[in-house]
């Protein structure tokens, strides 16, 4: 197909993290809505690509391999995202492995500090959303939040309650920045930058998270996403171009009803981007 007749979305979740389809009908609906490149990237882990790969043969879309790895850079939260990786490395395998063991005890902290607030039976009430035995997330608490009537809509989730600085937040130690680059590449994939605009760091500390970013091999910086505004599509374009990074799209879709964007709803990129997709 020729390259301007491409539509990419290189960012969504299925149900073998936190999204809502299965992985064949995430594949199915992004074929239904004219994407012709899906990357499926759930969170820490790789499970739902082969299910994937099959929907994507039979929609005849071409279908990525990748992973949204969860990373602790300074004191934030990072997520990268990987594209093109070779799933059956066992090295990246074994670190999506150490992130993901994490995640229990981190969800029973996660309950414990939301009954200190007089919130109930939280972990119980996220462990029945959850859809993968491999891995439970701040999502899954959110959907119980919401359906006990204590938040009205997900994203309120958030202002309230399990981000930084709010009750039900926890820190957590995740892979480090060079853990998850590391892995990305030695399994043959591109490392990108998820949704930069949503991590609260200053000027000078994107800047410094960019070029760590770049210096330690990392490939692309997400430009346009759910996440993002006009303003900061234009903000992380120059900043990709500005330290010799790619740029990547996707929608971080999550399933119906809960995203900001459905899959493939994005606009081109800004002229002067190197889309991720270049060499592929
Ligand atoms: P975790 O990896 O367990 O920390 O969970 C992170 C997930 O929570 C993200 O991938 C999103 O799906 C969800 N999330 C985080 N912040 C928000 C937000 N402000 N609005 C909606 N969902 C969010
Ligand atoms: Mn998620
Ligand atoms: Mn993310
Ligand atoms: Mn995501």
């Amino acid at each position: 197909m020729r390259e301007d007749m491409l539509r990419y979305d290189l960012h969504c979740h299925s149900t073998r993290s936190d999204g809502l389809l299965e992985p064949a009908a995430v594949v199915r609906r992004a074929a239904e809505r004219g994407v012709t490149v899906l990357a499926l990237t759930d969170h820490d882990d790789t499970a739902g690509l082969a299910e994937a790969r099959c929907a994507a043969d039979e929609a005849g879309i071409a279908l990525v391999p990748g992973a949204e790895l969860s990373v602790s850079w300074e004191e934030h939260t990072i997520h990268v995202v990987a594209l093109g990786i070779d799933a059956n490395d066992a090295a990246l395998q074994a670190g999506l492995e150490s992130v993901r063991a994490g995640r229990d005890a981190r969800a029973r902290r996660i309950a414990a500090a939301l009954e200190r607030v007089g919130i109930h039976g939280a972990l119980e009430g996220a462990r029945s959303y959850v859809t993968s035995e491999r891995l439970i997330t701040r999502t899954h608490f959110a959907r119980f939040l919401v359906e006990t009537g204590r938040v009205r809509e997900m994203k309120d989730v958030f202002k309230r309650y399990l981000a930084r600085g709010l009750p039900g937040y926890v820190p957590h130690a995740w892979a480090s920045l060079e853990q998850a680059i590391g892995w990305i590449r030695g399994a043959g994939g591109q490392a990108v930058l998820a949704h930069p605009g949503r991590y609260p760091l200053g000027t000078g500390g994107m800047r410094q998270l960019v070029a760590e970013f770049r210096d330690r091999g990392g490939a692309a910086i997400e430009v346009l996403s759910a996440s993002h505004g006009a303003a900061q599509v234009a903000q992380f374009a120059a900043l990709a171009r500005l330290h010799g990074l790619k740029a990547s799209a996707g929608s971080d879709y999550h399933g119906p009803g809960e995203s900001w964007l459905d899959l493939g709803d994005l606009p081109q990129l800004p002229g002067g981007s190197v889309p991720v997709w270049q060499g592929w």
